[in-house]
């Protein structure tokens, strides 16, 4: 055995799983089961008192979805993970962790549309206050910080116009205001752009997108990166001051630097009950094999559409980080050399209406409300995921009336630049 530590395409294909211990089976089974038979009475009390690891009830933790965990962990570099049924169930456990309610969190104003929502309305009624700062000025997070500031959150390749965000600047002003950063990743995928090396001290991923891969699995992780010491003052209680529910354990004093997984897991996911279906689990896990091969097309794709439609009469602007000339290429340059992923937006010349029109022209395109597909995706976001947005605040998320986004797939780019033309031309 040699010494060398696996790539990044070994441990997509590897990390966390091994031949099955009683069948041999080599593709990680689907444990399909709801519950795990304990070894006698001392096991099963030593397993509920966290004196123990090992499964118990699959809302919990579940063999197939283990594996996940520790792949997405080993991708993203962090101490450990815990898998739920979507990115917004991810959301909802990682702030549950660290806000009590009247405290803040900042996010960056440009976000998936979803959030947006998760963020205003239904945080709001658990009074968890989001403070919106513009990730294309930094200053704007160190105004927000006050002392209800719980945590920052930002996405690497951010929604919808795949702009990138200058993780290193953001986790500096997290540092100094002593909370932790959240970056989901979503987008990007460990591939592309590895958060935890940037500063990140939390990553979240909606698997639904790039991880699964193939549209049509619903998931969501947590990866620890094991940075963030919650021991200060008593500032993240769930983490730092004895637990009840658990004999009065500590969580960041017991588990130390994968404490906020464990908390996510027996706090979070226990209660709150977002549990991940280990079929779902499966799915996504064969999806992450052909991450970097399908990635890679994806971004390749991504840069030929994109100067395509910068020479089109008919395209007003667009926006792809990849691009010379984009306004955060030289972010894509240092973030994501390989790509700056296949989630992008273009405006049209003749405005709302011919956004409307060129949608529903488009065949080869599917028209939905997903990103991250195998197929390429288009979607008017003015009208459907940002439509609850004032016009205002659309044009400040890049989901102007006029903007377009597209997620390329992984055909072949001559089709996909031949359905464009027909249906821009026509
Ligand atoms: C889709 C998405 C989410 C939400 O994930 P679900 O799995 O749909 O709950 C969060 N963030 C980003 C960037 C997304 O694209």
């Amino acid at each position: 055995m040699s010494d060398r530590l696996p790539g990044f395409s070994t441990l997509a294909v590897h990390a966390g799983a091994q031949p099955d211990p009683t069948t041999g089976a080599r593709a990680t089974p689907i444990y399909q089961t709801t519950s795990f038979v304990f070894n006698d009475a001392d096991h099963a009390a030593s397993l509920f008192g966290l004196q123990a690891f090992g499964n118990i009830y699959t809302r919990i933790g579940n063999p197939t979805n283990a594996v996940l965990e520790e792949r997405v962990a080993a991708l993203e570099g962090g101490t450990a993970a815990l898998a739920v049924a979507s990115g917004h169930a991810a959301q909802v456990v990682i702030l549950q962790q660290l806000l009590q309610p009247g405290d803040e969190f900042i996010a960056a104003r440009k976000l998936y549309g979803g959030s947006i929502n998760q963020f205003t309305h239904a945080f709001k009624s658990f009074g968890w206050n989001v403070v919106w700062a513009d990730p294309d000025d930094i200053a704007s997070f160190e105004r927000a910080v006050t002392p209800r500031t719980k945590a920052i959150f930002i996405e690497s390749i951010a929604n919808p116009a795949g702009s990138i965000t200058d993780i290193e600047a953001i986790s500096t002003v997290a540092r100094k205001a002593g909370v932790p950063l959240i970056v989901d990743n979503t987008l990007a995928s460990p591939y592309l752009i590895r958060p935890i090396d940037h500063g990140a001290d939390i990553v979240v991923h909606s698997l639904t997108k790039f991880l699964g891969g193939h549209g049509n699995s619903l998931g969501g992780i947590i990866v620890d990166a094991g940075t963030f010491d919650w021991s200060t003052d008593g500032k993240y209680p769930m983490l730092s001051e004895p637990r009840p529910e658990y004999h009065g354990i500590r969580l960041q004093e017991t588990f130390g630097n994968f404490a906020f997984a464990i908390a996510c897991r027996v706090l979070g996911l226990r209660d709150l009950g977002p549990a991940l279906s280990p079929f779902n689990a499966f799915m996504i896990l064969t999806g992450i094999e052909t991450l970097p091969l399908r990635m890679q097309k994806h971004c390749d794709n991504a840069k030929a559409v994109a100067e395509f439609l910068a020479g089109h009469p008919a395209v007003a602007s667009v926006s792809y980080a990849g691009l010379a000339n984009d306004k955060y290429n030289q972010l894509a340059r240092k973030y994501a050399p390989k790509g700056a992923g296949a989630v992008f937006t273009f405006s049209l010349k003749g405005g709302y209406d011919a956004g409307v029109s060129l949608v529903s022209k488009l065949q080869l395109f599917s028209h939905l409300a997903n990103v991250g597909d195998t197929r390429s995706l288009v979607i008017h976001p003015a009208s459907t995921t940002h439509s609850q947005l004032d016009d205002a605040a659309k044009v400040k998320s890049g989901a102007g009336p006029d903007v377009v986004r597209l997620s390329i797939g992984i055909e072949d780019k001559e089709d996909l630049i031949a359905d464009l033309e027909q249906a821009l031309g026509a």
